[in-house]
């Protein structure tokens, strides 16, 4: 129920639209009774039964907000029209009035399926939209520990069953039960004796139904899972098109694919088994109540028992008939709301997932670096492998720092702590004196620029790359940014210019050319502080130093940290950094290292 309301609960400011669904819930169900009601006056006028004019009313009936009052004035007016205009003109009467309460009936209706619908793309629209924020403000580590592919089935499957399972929220919660009090309320009014006896079978057909749901439920959960995993697969292999050309990773993916997909085939076909019983098993047991109503009534009017005539007892089974429409939706539409509530509570749990980098209270802001980085004793560690221990470092600010060493010895992961993607787990960074957490984060994003190897890549143009659809950047600052980077060449070159669209992931562009947009895009708001992972590894030498070269000027008088494994880009740093296992083991200028002979030597023999 929580779930439900939480849901219900996207749809904004509900109060009034509820008020208007029920009242136009009841209206349509009222002039569909009176619809229904209206085959008794048929039926009498088709088969002239006399009792009619023992019913004759000498004066119109006073006015009571009853049933009877209502049927009353109907049976005046229509003796009158039979007594002065005969059975036939009494049959048009008749046929109007039922043409009227149709009309009604379906205009209410209609109103109510407006309400559902608007609240249902009201619901939809705000909760994806929720979720997709909630999704990009996660920390990077959700990502790493989390596949990719089950906050897809969050953010499409899911709530796609929470906007189908919405359409019968309403429905099963509201709508339903008004219909059956409406009716019930009707068919005791006609036969109290048959009505409670109803009452007492109809409960049965709700347990048996009831207990096939709850076995439904089970399938369903089952297969969104492996749904989930599934769509991870897909996305797995999108995401790597480009070698899964090789012939046997296109195996391994093909092979891991068609037995998931075979896994969801059977979950899917025996949930789909048990799902198209419910609806066979609810009317079967319908006819079942039909039945012993019709022999228990029957006998009744037969025998000459009943407080009923044949005509009323015909209309009753009709009238109960329908009654059991909703009955039966009720049970047939549980089992989508099930589905819905449960896709909801995985969404909601993806929803309240804090996020763990987030802003304290009353943070600093701050615009340009004064004195530097320092990391204090800081330590960090992947899950539970420690990393980086007990380190000791300063980057000057208005120098160049680089910051070298073998592969895995933790440089990208001192990068991500410093605009922190993720936060030390032991001592302290500090940014001009004062812990970095205690910096608006935008702030810092906006302070620290960064570029890797691996540039991000959105399907849409160069210059809507570059600017990341930013529309206040004049074109000669863009074209600047690319200038520096090497690339405004090669983009002039390409079909359309800046507005040549690339592919998501940057298809169409050379890895080489993807640094340099992603260079470009980093230095177009020539931030205080430069942070370039190995930002031109695909570039060839040339390039890779002019750029650097470029790159080092912008920078004069700013603060630049470069990871770089060729050495040649950092030889002019002002300090370099050298990394063995999480902690800085070497530091010194260029030539200072390379007398020292030390790691930074042999690294220098073996990239030279
Ligand atoms: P390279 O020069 O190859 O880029 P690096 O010095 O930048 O290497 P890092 O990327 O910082 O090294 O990785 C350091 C260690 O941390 C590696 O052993 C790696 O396996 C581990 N590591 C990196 N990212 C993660 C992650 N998201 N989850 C768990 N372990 C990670």
């Amino acid at each position: 129920m929580k779930t439900y309301l939480r849901i219900l609960s996207y749809a904004g400011p509900l109060k009034w639209w509820l008020v208007l669904y029920l009242l136009a819930t009841t209206l349509g169900t009222f002039f569909g009774l009176v619809n229904l009601s209206m085959l008794i006056p048929v039926l009498r006028v088709l088969f002239g039964q006399d009792d009619l004019s023992t019913t004759v009313l000498a004066s119109q009936p006073t006015f009571a907000l009853t049933i009877t009052y209502l049927k009353e004035v109907f049976n005046y007016h229509l003796i009158h029209m039979m007594a002065s205009h005969g059975r036939m003109s009494a049959l048009y009467f008749v046929c109007l009035a039922i043409m009227l309460s149709m009309l009604l009936s379906n205009l209410f209706r209609y109103l109510a399926e407006a309400i559902t619908a608007l609240l249902r793309v009201r619901v939809v629209r705000r909760l994806r939209q929720k979720l997709f924020d909630k999704v990009s403000h996660l920390h990077v580590g959700y990502f790493n520990e989390q596949q990719r592919g089950e906050v897809m089935a969050r953010l499409t499957g899911d709530v796609q069953e929470v906007e189908h399972a919405m359409a019968y929220m309403l429905r099963v919660f509201l709508k339903d039960p008004i219909t059956i009090v409406g009716y019930f309320i009707v068919l005791f009014y006609i036969a109290p004796e048959l009505t409670w006896l109803a009452l007492i079978l109809i409960p049965t057909v709700g347990g048996g139904v009831g207990w096939l749901l709850g076995r439904v439920l089970r399938g369903a959960t089952q297969s969104q899972a492996a749904l989930g995993r599934l769509v991870a697969i897909i996305e797995e292999a999108i995401g790597s098109m480009a070698i899964i050309q090789a012939l046997t990773t296109r195996l391994y993916l093909s092979d891991k694919f068609s037995k998931e997909n075979e896994r969801y085939q059977q979950l899917s076909f025996a949930m789909l088994l048990k799902n198209s019983l419910v609806p066979l098993l609810s009317e079967l047991l319908g006819v079942l109540v039909m039945i012993l109503l019709l022999i228990y009534g029957g006998k009744m009017v037969l025998l000459g028992q009943s407080s009923f005539t044949a005509s009323t007892f015909i209309t009753y089974l009709i009238i109960f008939a329908q009654s059991l429409v909703p009955v039966k939706a009720i049970s047939k539409y549980l089992g989508n709301i099930q589905r819905g509530l449960a896709a909801g509570q995985r969404i909601f749990t993806l929803a309240d997932t804090p996020p763990a980098i987030t802003n304290v209270p009353n943070t600093r802001s701050i615009h340009a670096l004064q004195q530097g980085v320092a990391f204090e004793r800081a330590g960090f560690s992947y899950g539970n492998r420690p990393l980086i221990q007990h380190l000791d470092l300063t980057l000057k600010a208005g120098k160049k720092t680089a910051l070298v060493g073998l592969s895995g010895s933790g440089k990208s992961t001192l990068l991500r702590l410093l605009n922190r993607q993720y936060d030390v787990t032991e001592g302290v960074i500090k940014i001009d004196g004062y812990p970095i957490q205690e910096y608006r984060l935008e702030d810092l994003q906006q302070l620290i620029g960064l570029t890797t190897s691996e540039p991000v890549f959105f399907h849409d143009s160069v210059f809507n790359n570059i600017t990341l659809g930013r529309s206040d950047i004049p074109e000669e600052a863009v074209m600047e940014a690319a200038r520096l980077a090497q690339a405004h060449d090669f983009i002039q070159a390409l079909p359309q210019g800046y507005q040549t669209v690339i592919g998501t992931g940057g298809t169409g562009l050379s890895n080489g050319q993807k640094q340099q947009i992603g260079i470009a895009r980093a230095v177009l708001d020539r931030p205080a502080m430069l942070i370039m992972d190995e930002a031109t590894s695909a570039l060839d030498s040339t390039t890779a130093q002019q750029v650097q070269a470029n790159i080092d000027q912008l920078m004069q008088g700013k603060t630049l940290l470069v990871v770089a494994h060729r050495l040649a880009t950092i030889q002019n740093a002002d300090e370099i950094l050298v990394m063995e296992a999480g902690k800085v083991v070497e530091r010194g200028t260029h030539e200072t290292l390379m007398r020292q002979g030390g790691l930074y030597k042999s690294l220098s023999v073996l990239h030279s």
